[in-house]
């Protein structure tokens, strides 16, 4: 990067098309295609030379252009109408405001290390990302007052480039915020508002806050590169997933911490509402918990009690199972930044440490862990599909021991997508005509897909497909011009693909899991696949490795050399720089989305459910989302081999098939047509794709399920506690420290049973009788459970049934009786235990407090 410091001049807009401002700042474009279209209609050449990016349009239009714009009536009156459109979309009651819960949160933080909202804006790598923007995209539809926190990076992440050899070629462009859909959060003076965070050896890391406002949502993203910063303090916000080490730790902790004190800003700035939950998306942001546990503090609570309080309204949403991503800082890192970010009154460094270092079984105790500690500061904590939350049970498990891996406290919402982002305007448009305004708005309507005639659908679907024929024709073309080939040696690209040839997608992230080159284990047959003269397949590539990840690298240089070869190019391309201005044309025009990550890693995947909004059919192993809402008519399954040790026989084993799915069922489906041509079985399952998964892949579907079973709870328990100056919370906070250092004294002393008969039957009830010392606590302080079930080689329980026993009179001997019945469900071996565990009305799971004592 040169040293040359850029700026971009804002265009002054005559008056009356002062609204275009408002317009090019609000997102909503992104996502309202009426909107684009009053800036396309303006000047159409102009619009397509920037690639449709309201702020650069308005930077292109020259004064003079702009006064002769203003000059036309028509042009104003459509510019005013739009903007009355908008105001009236962020100011009007939606879905939220009917809602009747008696605690509302009348604000939601949501943070995350990247956003995907719009191309306009790269500031995403992948998944996660595009997640959090349709996310925020959603709640703004619904009206769900959420604000985001993420991080202005000056360079965003990566664009890719191939070279002549095929692999990968990482550049980054320096961005300039006045040419983003930005605007700079100032104090009421005019000057930037700044926050500050102390940092080790006296220095200090500054940052100013831009906001990028999603429909009625405001984000907030910090960037470092202000003039009161050190060098190295400016380049904290340089890149996304850019560093490792402190420089990744600086990230994390201006994210949380100095996240929370965006918040605190932009609320004072605009008369806001202070957050009653906040949500982290991944663990990159859980520094907000210690942020909030420090004002607290400085406000006169202990430790105890604000970490209470902060459980309570944190929300964790764990997007891995695959341990590399989640991060891991040396713990005497975090010691030395702890400290340096407050005096130890306010903020002991030992008692943070404790909420992330890995000291449970099999954790590495020199490391401080962001899950460990989004874990034990969010007091609800969810997987993104219902795999996922069994996977995150488990891989967690080891943080509550003495529990079942079915009682740790994750659980699970199935992420889901932006309709209008995704889906192209020619399917809303199809689907508009069958839906109202209300239903393309919340998400509701998709089963009205059910009524589109075979011979209309196919019609679209070609027209979708030919839409990604050209373009990436243009892509490959402009690739190969990069690798160094001449215009005259291109021809071949005229006729690389074809409108009317069975398309396959593949395009995400290349961390190894997801197997980019599955499809090249039998180059032969998946040639033949390809080249069949008369049921031809053709597949679209794309996908960037991190720059670090040199495996991830190989298999994008692995994809590419195959599709240079020459017997196959017009059949396979790989298109380079994935993004989601690529995506929305990718997703409509395929024909069938191939995941084919190694289950279960894929925590829930997202793209699968943008292609079936458009009209595509899904071909995927049984991973994240597609394991939960699979089935016979809506795509097809590759075969796992779980089971199998040895990778690349796992690998040989699914690519086959994979193969074999695609040979016997995909192609033969796609190609068997009636007299007039059209596929009927195909349209069938597309149809039944549109109004079944429809409705359920939906982000809106998602947000109202966060508001429902997180958002509400969490602002209803945060209330509880912090009502009268923190009562709820301080009893909380010295209830916890009582039964912890009661525990060592609780234990079931005997356990009887009674009341079977020599052969038990199904319907017989067991009568269980325990006496449980309890030390210092009262019987109000504990439930004593029989676990119970049946029971596999090893006595574990293999399916959890939970009976409370109930205390009965008997007290004698320090010891405490309790009995119940338990009714025998089913045949075959059953075993049963019992246990006392903690029991308060704020605790979110049984497992919550990690105290239980078990009968020996
Ligand atoms: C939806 C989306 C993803 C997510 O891909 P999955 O592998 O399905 O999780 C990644 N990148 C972009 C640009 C997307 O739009």
């Amino acid at each position: 990067m040169r040293a040359i410091r850029r700026f971009t001049v804002r265009t002054v807009l005559p008056p009356s098309l002062e609204g275009l401002d408002e317009l090019a700042h609000n997102l909503r474009w992104s996502w309202h295609p009426s909107t684009r279209a009053v800036f396309e209609e303006l000047d159409t050449a102009v619009w397509e030379q920037v690639g449709g990016d309201p702020v650069a349009f308005l930077g292109a239009l020259g004064r003079e252009r702009l006064d002769e714009l203003a000059a036309d009536a028509s042009h104003v009156a459509r510019v005013r109408a739009a903007t009355a459109d908008l105001r009236g979309y962020c100011e009007q009651p939606r879905w939220y405001q009917r809602q009747t819960a008696p605690t509302m949160p009348a604000s939601i933080a949501y943070f995350s290390p990247e956003f995907g909202v719009a191309a306009a804006l790269p500031q995403y790598s992948g998944g996660l990302g595009v997640l959090a923007g349709d996310h925020l995209k959603a709640a703004s539809d619904l009206g769900v007052p959420v604000v985001g926190v993420g991080l202005l990076y000056r360079a965003g992440y990566f664009r890719q480039a191939l070279d002549r050899s095929g692999r990968q070629v990482e550049t980054y462009h320096a961005l300039d915020p006045d040419g983003l859909p930005l605007s700079l959060l100032r104090e009421p003076d005019g000057s930037p508002a700044v926050v500050e965070l102390a940092l080790p050896g006296g220095r200090a890391l500054h940052a100013q806050v831009w906001v990028a406002q999603v429909g009625r949502v405001p984000l907030l993203l910090l960037d470092s590169d202000v003039p009161a910063n050190d060098d190295a303090a400016r380049a904290v916000t340089d890149r996304l997933y850019g560093g490792a080490g402190t420089h990744r730790l600086e990230q994390e902790l201006l994210l949380g911490v100095g996240g929370v004190r965006a918040l605190r800003t932009h609320a004072r700035l605009t008369a806001g509402a202070a957050p009653d939950v906040f949500h982290t998306n991944e663990g990159h942001a859980c520094f907000l918990g210690v942020e909030r546990i420090r004002e607290l503090v400085a406000d006169g609570a202990t430790f105890a009690t604000a970490l209470e309080l902060v459980r309570a309204t944190t929300v964790f949403t764990t997007h891995t199972p695959v341990p590399a991503g989640i991060d891991r800082f040396e713990r005497r890192d975090v010691e030395q930044y702890v400290d340096a970010l407050a005096d130890s009154a306010t903020l002991p460094v030992a008692d943070v440490l404790a909420l992330g270092t890995e000291d449970h079984p099999g954790g590495d105790p020199r490391l401080f862990n962001m899950a460990v500690m989004g874990l034990r500061l969010a007091g609800r904590a969810n997987g993104v599909s219902r795999l996922h939350g069994r996977v995150s049970r488990e891989m967690f498990a080891g943080l509550w021991p003495g529990f079942d891996p079915q009682e740790v406290p994750i659980g699970s919402i199935t992420n889901g997508v932006h309709a209008p982002t995704w889906v192209a305007p020619e399917v809303t448009a199809l689907a508009a005509r069958r839906m109202t305004a209300h239903d393309l708005a919340t998400g509701a309507g998709w089963e009205a897909g059910g009524t589109i005639g075979d011979r209309e659908l196919w019609e679209l679907r070609r027209r979708l497909r030919s839409r990604l024929v050209e373009d990436a024709r243009r892509r490959v073309r402009a690739s190969w011009l990069r690798r160094g080939a001449r215009p005259g040696d291109l021809r071949w690209v005229d006729d690389a693909l074809s409108p009317d040839v069975l398309t396959i997608g593949f395009a995400r992230r290349v961390p190894t899991y997801k197997r980019l080159t599955l499809m090249l284990t039998d180059p032969d047959r998946f040639a033949a696949l390809l080249l069949d003269p008369q049921r031809p397949v053709q597949v679209v590539v794309a996908g960037k490795a991190h720059p670090d990840d040199e495996p991830g690298k190989r298999l994008v240089a692995e994809l590419v050399a195959f599709a240079d070869r020459h017997d196959v190019r017009h059949r396979v391309v790989f298109l380079p720089d994935h993004d989601m201005g690529m995506a929305a044309t990718l997703y409509p025009g395929c024909d069938v989305w191939l995941n084919n990550p190694l289950r279960p890693l894929e925590a829930c995947g997202t793209s699968g459910m943008k292609v079936a909004l458009n009209g595509g059919l899904n071909l995927s192993v049984l991973d994240g989302w597609w394991d939960e809402w699979h089935d016979d008519d809506n795509g097809w399954v590759i075969p796992s081999a779980g089971g199998c040790d040895d990778p690349d026989v796992r690998d040989e084993v699914e690519a086959a098939g994979l193969y074999d799915v695609l040979e016997q069922q995909v192609v033969p489906t796609f190609y068997d047509r009636d007299s007039e041509d059209v596929p009927r079985r195909w349209l069938a399952m597309v149809r039944h794709t549109l109004v079944t998964l429809g409705p359920k892949v939906q982000a809106t579907r998602m947000v109202a399920d966060y508001v429902a079973h997180l958002y509400v709870p969490a602002a209803a328990a945060g209330a509880a506690l912090a009502a009268d100056d923190l009562a709820g919370a301080t009893a909380l906070a010295d209830w916890r420290a009582r039964v912890h250092k009661a525990w060592p004294q609780v234990g079931v002393d005997h356990v009887d049973s009674g009341g079977m008969g020599p052969s038990p039957q199904v319907g017989d009830r067991l009568h269980v009788q325990a006496w449980v010392a309890l030390g210092d606590l009262t019987p109000d302080d504990v439930q004593v459970q029989v676990l119970h079930g049946p029971v596999g080689p090893d006595d574990e329980l293999v399916e959890l049934h939970v009976t409370e026993l109930v205390l009965d009179d008997t007290y004698e001997a320090d010891r405490y009786g309790y009995g119940g019945d338990v009714e025998l469900t089913a045949t075959g071996p059953f075993g049963y235990t019992v246990r006392v565990v903690p029991r308060h009305e704020a605790l979110t799971s049984v497992a919550s407090t990690g105290l239980v004592a078990t009968a020996s």
